[in-house]
């Protein structure tokens, strides 16, 4: 795309950063997903404002309870996505697949901010992650629709494989390095991806979440009998292949 459209797009992923951010926040504190922006330290309502993005900059930094500061981890997330959003305008030259994968994010995202925040997925997003694969799938063809639900059904077996075994070598579920949404949203990424780029997906972020569980470790950040939060990693080894093929 041109360079004009990759500017406009990264603007559009910095007001999608502070948005997913907002409905984030209200799924790990078990409010209404669109119940509005609330402050990170005593969760009094901020004005609507907070909706946009670099909320964090500044005297609207500060919640008008307490005076406290809001995260600037938020002004860093949005950023991210901004350059996500950049890079995938700036590689894609077709308006279809661009659009499935910016859309995609946007679940994507939802799950690794609430996944390590909170250590669960929910169903509601899994469900919407699995209707925007299929569907943006089934938009190219029935063949392509059949290939992402084997993708799909391929990664739900072997993670559940995995869960299956992890729950027999830990015996205690609340401890296993696996839960049931991350199988869940193995299965999201297939439908997302298709096959083979699942599998490699999958690949990276069972990677990533290895080398992070060792750098938690390592940093005494984490036990070796805690629960480390799987999904972000996974997340992000999806949003790397939906990067590279855009
Ligand atoms: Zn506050």
């Amino acid at each position: 795309m041109s360079l004009p459209v990759v500017l406009l797009l990264g603007t559009v992923g910095l007001f999608v950063g502070s948005a997913v951010w907002v409905i984030a926040a209200a799924q790990a504190a078990h409010r209404p997903l669109f119940s509005g922006p609330v402050c990170a330290s005593c969760s009094a309502p901020l004005p609507a404002a907070a909706w946009l993005p670099l909320y964090g900059c500044g005297r609207l930094r500060r919640c008008r309870a307490r005076g406290v500061g809001q995260p600037i981890a938020r002004v860093l997330f949005e950023l991210g996505v901004a350059g996500y959003f950049a890079a995938v305008a700036a590689r894609s030259d077709d308006g279809v697949s661009l659009a499935a994968t910016l859309i995609f994010t946007v679940p994507l995202l939802v799950i690794l901010l609430v996944d390590w925040w909170t250590r669960y997925i929910y169903t509601n997003i899994i469900g919407l992650g699995l209707l925007l694969g299929f569907g943006f799938a089934l938009a190219d063809g029935v063949g392509t629709l059949l290939n992402h639900l084997l993708a799909a059904g391929v990664a739900l077996l072997a993670f559940g494989f995995f869960f299956a075994l992890a729950a027999g070598i830990y015996r205690n579920l609340a401890v296993v390095p696996f839960g049931r949404g991350d199988v869940y949203l193995a299965a999201v990424i297939g439908a997302m991806t298709g096959w083979p780029d699942v599998a490699t997906a999958l690949f990276y972020g069972m990677f990533f979440g290895g080398v992070g569980a060792v750098l938690l470790l390592a940093t005494r950040r984490a036990g070796r009998r805690d629960a480390v939060a799987y999904g972000p990693y996974l997340c992000v080894g999806a949003l790397i292949v939906l990067l590279i093929r855009v």
